[in-house]
């Protein structure tokens, strides 16, 4: 099912589209809202569209309300259980809402052309690793980032080095995704990767 259809007034197809993951909680540290509304304001600057998880709550709603005042299309995908409880985000460009979480993540890869994963918690882990072990598949080829703000994702890099060192993972499996502490950066590799163009622009310019 879904609803809220693109607005007439906005390009169909957008320059590019990343897929987000990010936390339904804001975290403690100013700088990881900071970081939310950057990465959205630069995906709406550079005339990309943002998939996401389609709510409201936390890091997901500061990015998709930056993202949409900088006139990026947003598309939220929720399932139908988390509208119920009143968390989807009802300003999206358009917002799916389907039956259950395999059909959300799935809609969600289908629409981008690359993924990102901010800070966030038991389900942005999920969903990262999911999509990171998709391309480890061969079920897709795009490239998936993480932006390890604020050395929030350190433990978790060291941690994935010793899974190298310990001989349960290769150098080949690391390689398939970027980390990144510099939001334009790491965005611009994403696109890039993807084949796709973005301006190089810097957030102060925007
Ligand atoms: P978490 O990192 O545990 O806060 O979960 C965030 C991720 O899981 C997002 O990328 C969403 O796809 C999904 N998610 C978890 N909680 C919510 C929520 N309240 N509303 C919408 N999506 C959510």
């Amino acid at each position: 099912m879904t609803s809220g259809l693109a607005s007439p007034t906005k390009p169909v197809k957008a320059a590019f589209s990343v897929c987000v993951y990010c936390g339904s909680r804001p975290g403690h540290a100013p700088e990881f809202a900071m970081m939310a509304r950057q990465v959205g304001t630069w995906i709406g600057a550079q005339g990309g569209q943002l998939v996401f998880g389609g709510g409201h709550n936390g890091l997901m709603g500061i990015m998709a309300d930056a993202a949409l005042a900088a006139g990026a299309r947003v598309v939220g995908v929720i399932p139908k259980a988390l509208v119920e409880k009143e968390w989807a985000h009802n300003g999206c460009t358009e917002l799916h809402i389907v039956e259950n979480m395999h059909e959300r993540k799935r809609i969600m890869a289908e629409h981008a052309d690359a993924f990102l994963a901010l800070p966030g918690g038991i389900g942005t882990l999920e969903e990262f690793f999911e999509v990171w072990t998709w391309r480890q598949l061969g079920y897709h080829d795009k490239p998936v980032g993480l932006l390890n703000l604020h050395g929030y994702y350190d433990g978790l890099l060291a941690f994935l080095a010793s899974t190298v060192e310990q001989g349960f993972m290769s150098d080949w499996q690391m390689g398939l995704i970027r980390a990144g502490n510099d939001t334009v950066l790491l965005l611009q590799a994403l696109v890039q990767a993807a084949g796709l163009t973005a301006p190089t622009v810097r957030l102060d310019q925007i």
